[in-house]
């Protein structure tokens, strides 16, 4: 066994730590306050190579491991919790594109992913189809040269502000999930329109729905083979699963860091607050179950370098990852008194912002239902 990280990773970790500090924690409010999405700062990810972490060379990435990537997730979260969305929609649909994209899609899409230029999300989720996502209704249908796009997505992610979508939608409704097919959608398509959300956090994200109305996708936009979209696509999330823990952790950990100090120099009954048990304890409490984690999606990222199964383990740490960073970040903004209700601080943005990821790539239920598969057997499936 080895729980180090290479020297080329400390490094990394540094440079990530030192930029979130400077230029992203100063400013993590304003683009909440002023909903904004910060595109210059999906840039500066590209100029750093986050954005293309997941991205082979060949096309302007560095082709980095998953633990790497991790790293990233874990040091942007401390600084901007929101733009973490950048450093895992990257990963994941850059490693979508590199696996099951034609060689047109790799060409155009992936140097602009990795540079920043564009945004790229992923639309899976229905008005009747979230949790059974195999139960898509959209339909794509073969048309000479092109699919043409029918239906709804909602709750997706960067709608507002996207370039291209990744869509799943039903190839042939007659095989259930089976029968779901993958499309590289660029946003400014005939027929493709987008909607925002008024969300409660995750405001730069500018989620929201896409309206799919006849909207006609060249053959050379589709990822991996027909209808198998699912099968081949969603391993993928066995990786965004774990950097959203990560996300999530840096953020919580951060919220740590600063309450320990507000509590060494915050006086009560003429002593600091962190001489009270009950105030050390419960940091204790919350530190502990983060670390837990943070260890728990380090070792998942490395068994998926290492092409080992990992599923369980992602689903553990997406489902209690969110979970553990909500709790810490409540108890921070207790320990941090009145002012912390206030939006002078950023605690009470932290807690809306982590609140979506504990629905958003699969609600605590959803994650269960595969750990349940993984250790009880695929015969005994939940449903
Ligand atoms: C911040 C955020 C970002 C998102 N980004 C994206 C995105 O980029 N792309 C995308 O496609 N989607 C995205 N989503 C949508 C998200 O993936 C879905 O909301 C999620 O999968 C749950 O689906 P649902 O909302 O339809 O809830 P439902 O599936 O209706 O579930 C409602 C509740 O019932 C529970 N439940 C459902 N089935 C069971 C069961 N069998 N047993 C026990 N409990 C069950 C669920 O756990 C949940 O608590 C995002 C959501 C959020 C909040």
């Amino acid at each position: 066994m080895n729980f180090e990280f290479s020297e080329e990773q400390e490094q990394f970790r540094k440079i990530l730590r030192d930029f979130a500090k400077e230029e992203l924690l100063p400013h993590y409010t304003k683009w909440d306050r002023e909903g904004i999405t910060p595109r210059h700062l999906w840039k500066r990810l590209g100029d750093l190579g986050v954005n293309g972490l997941r991205i082979p060379e060949e096309y302007g990435g560095s082709g980095a491991d998953c633990v790497t990537t991790g790293i990233a997730a874990e040091e942007i979260g401390r600084g901007d919790f929101n733009l973490t969305y950048a450093v895992m929609l990257n990963a994941l649909i850059g490693e979508i594109i590199a696996k099951h994209g034609s060689a047109d899609l790799k060409g155009e899409w992936l140097p602009q992913i990795a540079s920043g230029d564009k945004i790229v999300g992923i639309a899976i989720t229905e008005p009747s189809a979230g949790t059974d996502a195999g139960g898509i209704q959209s339909t794509a249908k073969l048309e000479g040269n092109y699919y043409v796009l029918n239906g709804e997505k909602s709750g997706i992610s960067v709608a507002t502000c996207g370039d291209a979508f990744i869509i799943f939608a039903k190839t042939d409704p007659s095989l259930g999930n089976k029968g779901i097919s993958a499309f590289l959608v660029p946003a400014e398509l005939d027929g493709l329109e987008t909607k925002g959300y008024e969300d409660m956090g995750n405001i730069p994200i500018g989620r929201g729905s896409l309206y799919m109305n006849d909207v006609k996708v060249p053959v050379s936009n589709l990822i991996g083979s027909e209808n198998k979209g699912f099968s081949q696509v969603m391993n993928g999330f066995d990786l965004s699963r774990l950097l959203i823990g990560l996300q999530c952790v840096g953020t919580a950990m951060q919220s740590i860091d600063e309450t320990i100090e507000h509590v060494k120099i915050r006086k009560s009954f003429g002593r600091p607050l962190a001489t009270y048990q009950a105030v050390s304890f419960s940091l204790v409490t919350h530190f502990t179950q983060l670390e837990l984690i943070k260890w728990q999606a380090y070792r998942g990222l490395w068994l998926r370098d290492k092409n080992l199964d990992h599923s369980k383990e992602s689903s553990s740490v997406k489902w209690l990852g969110p979970k553990y960073s909500v709790e810490a970040i409540h108890e921070c903004l207790l320990l941090n008194g009145h002012y912390a209700y206030t939006k002078e601080m950023p605690l009470e943005q932290r807690l809306r912002d982590v609140i979506g990821l504990e629905i958003g790539d699969g609600t605590a239920q959803a994650n269960q239902m595969v750990i349940a598969k993984g250790i009880i057997g695929k015969e005994f499936r939940t449903y």
